[in-house]
């Protein structure tokens, strides 16, 4: 599966909107893939060299996409996905994946969205895990 023109648009103004909420607007541009780089996951960012350097993201369009899922659920997973992903190239100057910067980000903006502090438990699923059982309009899965 691949995401089309008006995905790729939908992906963006996500991105846009969480990226003036969370991180004062200091997140570069993204560039979306449907294809992982990497390990098969629900997504991921990677920095590319450039030009012009900035992030590429991949978000597996067959799981937000899901058939059975609503269209606020699907909003609300793709929206999850991408942040997890901006607190990635929000923390990537640190050089970790899922280490201090990144816990700590992701538990002040997870604060004020009613979201418990993570763990080292949920850093990797973080915020996906977290969320009410039906929050994306289906049964969550995180274990993929
Ligand atoms: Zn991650």
């Amino acid at each position: 599966m691949d995401w089309d023109r008006p995905h790729i648009r939908w992906l963006n103004s996500i991105w846009d909107q969480q990226n003036t909420r969370f991180f004062s607007g200091q997140l570069p541009a993204p560039v979306f893939s449907p294809h992982a780089p990497r390990v098969a996951a629900a997504g991921g960012a990677v920095l590319c060299p450039g030009p012009p350097a900035g992030p590429l993201v991949w978000i597996d369009p067959g799981w937000v996409m899901q058939p059975g899922r609503t269209p606020e659920g699907t909003t609300r997973l793709a929206a999850d996905l991408i942040l997890h992903e901006q607190v990635h190239v929000f923390t990537w100057a640190e050089g970790t994946s899922h280490g201090p910067s990144f816990a700590s980000k992701c538990s002040e903006i997870g604060a004020t969205l009613g979201l418990p502090p993570v763990t080292p438990a949920t850093c990797r699923t973080w915020p996906v895990s977290l969320r009410a059982p039906g929050f994306y309009g289906l049964t969550p899965s995180v274990s993929r």
